[in-house]
């Protein structure tokens, strides 16, 4: 029929929130169109998930071969392994061209209109269009911000691009330098430790916080430590702040007390990657001048249903989603959280349960986790007087695991004793970000532990690890 408006939906950025959001829409029966000023697919598919898997898959097989003991244990021998560092760079780009044509195919062939340039939010229901000098106007009777982010720098951190970078650069791999200080223990600067050393490069890993890892429960991050850092003698500077970082030859790292910003140490260093977290691209956007106010890092404000916030209320046409909104900066996140915003514009009212939201790092072995750390179910626990307990289960009892001679990692589940309820579940090990799911799926079911060890898993696979803490979780249960 005839519409006021030129389209039902407008989505400003088509990374993977802009593009997932824009296949639900149209496969919902509404006319879309999605607007990009860079390259479609975003950071996932450009700069983010997508070529730093295709480094970790080079950096897994060079592990793999570089490990004559365990090959020797196979009946393997393997004389002499080389690596082309172009190569293996090539082989990442070219995964990324393929799936960016992959996705720009799959929008045109279910007609999402793709609009190149830079959108701006006139009104709600309102955006311009800038290429080249040039300023077009479309109307809809709903748009959806999903302009994602990008790596924040912190003060006295000057980047060349060359000898100090962050993923955006780093992801190129265009040299291998003998020593990198890796700032930052995140899951991204973990996963660039895990490639730079399989390639043979010396990294020095730097933290500002006074734990490594702050972010993955306590038990797994003091495992990962011992299995990815100090197994591969990566040397690691831990509540050190760098305040300043000067590129050339060498990287100058000034090193201070994170507490009294008392310089500590200095580095002399090939090059510096700067893995510090990330801040939404949302200035630029129009969101002054209709008075929506940012946070102080600039994350738009959004109920619960992904409506944009104006001092407090909800816009009923502008959606925000992604790693602009910053609940959660993973993909699948915010592709969840694009199909439930076009659901609610449809008029549902769909939220996301991110308790039940896996994430991985993709280290070798991987990590991953879903639901609360031990901490976090602690204080839950004490704010609603409920108990917690938790059981261990390890790769090198599981019978799969040991026929591969990869049995090096652990599974802790978190859980209710008095009912049963699945409150979190962390995987260091093989396979851990598949392994994952299951946990997610329990928690997005409210399956309790009970059920769970019901559950019967194919012998012998590695869901066999989760399997046996299930079963003894279910032992434990206080009985009533
Ligand atoms: P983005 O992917 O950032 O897309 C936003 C798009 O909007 C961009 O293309 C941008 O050009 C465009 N845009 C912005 N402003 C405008 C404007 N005004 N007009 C037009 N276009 C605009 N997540 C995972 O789940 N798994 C992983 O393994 C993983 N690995 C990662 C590794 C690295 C090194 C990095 C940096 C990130 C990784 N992530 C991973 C995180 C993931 O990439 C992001 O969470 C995800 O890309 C967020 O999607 P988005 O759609 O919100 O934003």
């Amino acid at each position: 029929g005839t519409s006021l408006f030129d389209y039902d939906l407008v989505i400003i950025g088509a990374g993977v929130g802009g593009h997932g959001a824009a296949l639900h829409a149209v496969a919902l029966g509404m006319k879309t169109a999605i607007i990009e000023s860079a390259d479609m697919g975003g950071t996932c598919v450009n700069r983010g998930c997508i070529p730093s898997k295709a480094l970790l898959a080079a950096a897994g097989r060079l592990r793999q071969l570089q490990d004559k003991e365990a090959l020797k244990a196979l009946g393997i021998s393997v004389e002499q392994v080389q690596v082309d560092r172009s190569g293996v760079a090539d082989h990442a780009q070219g995964i990324v061209a393929k799936i960016r044509g992959d996705l720009t195919r799959s929008l045109e062939r279910l007609g999402v209109a793709i609009l190149q340039g830079w959108g701006k939010v006139v009104d709600p229901q309102k955006v311009s269009i800038t290429q080249g000098g040039k300023e077009t106007l479309v109307t809809a009777r709903h748009v959806l911000l999903a302009t994602g982010s990008y790596p924040w720098v912190p003060p006295g951190i000057g980047i060349d691009g060359q000898t100090v970078f962050t993923s955006d650069d780093a992801l190129k791999l265009a040299w291998l330098p003998p020593w990198i200080a890796i700032v930052g223990s995140g899951y991204i600067g973990l996963e660039f430790a895990d490639i730079y050393t399989a390639l043979g490069c010396e990294v020095t890993m730097i933290e500002a916080l006074d734990r490594l890892m702050p972010t993955f429960d306590p038990d797994i991050a003091r495992l990962a430590q011992r299995v990815l850092l100090v197994g591969r003698d990566i040397e690691t500077k831990v509540g050190m702040l760098a305040q300043k970082i000067t590129p050339g030859k060498p990287v100058v790292v000034e090193l201070a007390d994170t507490q009294t910003k008392e310089l500590k140490e200095v580095l002399e260093v090939d090059a510096a990657l700067v893995a510090t977290g990330r801040l939404p691209a949302t200035a630029n956007l129009g969101l002054e001048s209709l008075g929506i106010g940012r946070d102080r890092r600039g994350f738009i404000p959004v109920n619960p249903q992904f409506n944009v916030l104006k001092e407090g209320s909800a816009i009923s046409s502008l959606w925000a989603i992604g790693d602009a909104i910053g609940t959660m900066m993973l993909a699948h996140a915010a592709a969840a959280q694009g199909r439930a915003a076009v659901e609610n514009m449809l008029g549902q009212g769909k939220t996301v349960n991110y308790r039940a939201i896996p994430a991985a790092a993709f280290t070798h072995p991987e990590i991953s986790f879903v639901g609360l750390t031990e901490p976090q179910a602690q204080d839950l626990g004490q704010k609603q007087q409920f108990p917690i307990a938790t059981v261990r289960s390890y790769f090198k009892g599981n019978s799969k695991a040991i026929a591969e001679g990869d049995a090096e990692g652990l599974a802790k589940v978190i859980y209710r004793p008095d009912t049963g309820e699945l409150l979190g579940v962390h995987i260091l090990g093989a396979h851990a970000a598949d392994l994952i799911q299951e946990a997610a799926t329990a928690i997005a079911t409210h399956t309790p532990v009970q059920t769970l060890a019901e559950i019967v898993h194919t012998h012998p696979t590695l869901t066999e690890v989760l399997d046996e803490a299930f079963k003894r979780a279910s032992l434990s249960l206080t009985k009533p």
